[in-house]
């Protein structure tokens, strides 16, 4: 009915509209090294981004309450091992080899293209159900307790190096030990072959790290394992690898509001 008024109200849409492209073209994370989605951004966004339509399914990117509650991010390591009823859709990756069917196809591209350039990765673990960790553990409580160790020290020495079943990384089917023909055994020298030096160079493109490294063994409980990488989503990969991190710390973090750059 009055002119001024319906003029007034369209301006006010037109800002409105103009506000929340800014929000959503701004919520496009730009650089991965510096995580900007502290509880205050996070808040705004879902707030800008519910106008009227009932609660959709939160998306990756913008976490409800947990940032690490996420399946790229999930954690299994001596001190939070997976359910009992933990599953995962498994699909081929390399060989017999299979891995959890939604990172398959990276993992494939990742073999393929470090072919490319005269690489060959080779994977030698990838999925295991907890069965057939069970059977790795306990042959090698049964080496240590030959060479004269006690059970008890011989399932501590073995839970250094092989998670205890329910433990494991490989249960998720989010990780892999990689080796190359030239160099099969799992040690430390893997590093230094050519497919060590790729992979530290460009796993994290892909969105996987080196899940066990040198420096971080009091943290992950695991020894420094050159050859196993864990796919964790390439933002988070790039995150982790810049700031030389292990999962477990940068998970705290992330649960403690995000990443800062500090000493600048
Ligand atoms: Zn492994």
């Amino acid at each position: 009915m009055n002119g001024n008024l319906i003029a007034t109200l369209l301006v006010l849409l037109l800002c409105a509209g103009a506000t929340m492209a800014g929000v959503m073209l701004s919520d496009e994370p730009s650089d991965p090294s510096v995580i900007t989605n502290t509880p205050n951004q996070v808040e705004e966004i879902v707030d800008e981004e519910t106008p009227s339509e009932e609660e959709e399914e939160p998306t990756e990117e913008i976490p409800e309450e947990d940032p690490t509650d996420t399946w790229e991010l999930l954690l299994a390591n001596p001190s939070n091992p997976l359910p009992d009823d933990f599953e995962v859709e498994t699909a081929p990756v390399q060989g017999d080899f299979v891995m959890d069917e939604r990172i398959a196809d990276v993992m494939k591209e990742m073999i393929a293209d470090a072919k490319e350039e005269g690489v060959d990765l080779m994977i030698c673990s990838a999925y295991r159900s907890i069965e057939r960790q069970q059977e790795l553990f306990d042959a090698e409580v049964a080496v240590q307790m030959n060479n004269g160790k006690s059970k008890e020290e011989a399932e501590k020495i073995t839970a250094t190096m092989i998670a205890i079943p329910g433990t494991s990384e490989h249960h998720t089917g989010l990780a892999a030990d990689i080796v190359t023909p030239t160099h099969q055994t799992l040690d430390p020298e893997f590093a230094d072959t050519d497919a060590g030096k790729w992979l530290q160079e460009n796993a994290a493109e892909y969105g996987f790290i080196l899940r066990y490294p040198e420096d971080k063994q009091d943290i992950t409980e695991i020894i420094y394992e050159s050859w196993h990488y864990r796919y964790v989503g390439v933002d988070h990969a790039i995150a982790i690898k810049e700031n030389g991190l292990c999962l477990e710390e940068y998970l705290e973090i992330l649960k403690e509001g995000g990443l800062e750059k500090d000493g600048e």
